[in-house]
């Protein structure tokens, strides 16, 4: 094998690396993401459990002062009752007087239900807090992980790119030129092994003088077909 294809050679596995990390990378937003919406079942819950009692605090608070403007009333009503001479006139009142007087007792056995309400929606909320904040944790040290996995593959690329440039500062400059166009053009696979006469990158079968120019080990040898620098194994 020409030294140099030697040396591009492990160029290209170090640049195979490089891509693999940096598409990795790459992945990182999307798995912080898809880490981050396992929150929002969690957290849509909570919010529910929030509105709920938030409906039944309103209605309590409205309750409260239908039963104070019935309680006014009947303070009011007692007042003139105390005050008549006349005799149908305080019956009336007094009638009146128990009308509100039962209103009032059935707006606080509504108050009770609400009370009821308001307890078993506290405990839905209190349950959905807890799983939101399990969820929270488990959200929080993946997003942990993927922090450090995002460290350690920037570091892994800083090594490999130090490593490439070591690799390949002694080839001349138009063989890397020549590799890195191809390299760019063929999907990273620049280099290829021709094995049993076929081509390692478009698995066509090589032509004889290509074959022999490979054997002979003087000079870069392309496929004919798709034109990748070809080396034997
Ligand atoms: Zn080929």
């Amino acid at each position: 094998m020409l030294p140099t294809i030697a040396k591009l050679l492990q160029v290209q596995e170090r640049d195979q690396r490089l891509r693999a990390l940096q598409r990795d990378l790459k992945e990182i937003p999307n798995l912080q993401a898809r880490a981050k919406s396992q929150l929002s079942d969690d957290q849509a819950a909570m919010d529910a459990a929030h509105a709920g009692m938030r409906d039944v605090e309103v209605k309590m608070k409205t309750l409260d002062l239908d039963v104070q403007t019935r309680q006014n009333t009947i303070k009011r009503l007692k007042d003139q009752q105390f005050e008549t001479r006349k005799n149908d006139e305080f019956t009336a009142l007094g009638n009146e007087v128990k009308r509100y007087e039962k209103d009032v007792h059935d707006l606080e056995d509504k108050q009770i239900e609400l009370m009821e309400a308001l307890e078993a929606v506290k405990v839905t909320l209190k349950a959905a807090q807890e799983k939101l904040a399990i969820t929270q944790g488990h959200v929080n040290q993946e997003l942990k992980q993927l922090d450090e996995r995002q460290v350690n593959i920037q570091q892994r690329l800083v090594e490999i790119q130090a490593e490439r440039a070591e690799i390949a500062a002694p080839v001349d400059p138009e063989s890397l030129n020549l590799y890195d166009r191809l390299s760019k053009n063929k999907g990273g696979t620049a280099i290829v092994v021709a094995e049993n006469g076929v081509c390692g990158g478009c698995h066509m079968k090589l032509v004889i003088s290509t074959l022999a120019s490979l054997k002979g080990g003087k000079e870069i040898t392309h496929c004919e077909q798709c034109g990748r620098i070809l080396y034997f194994a």
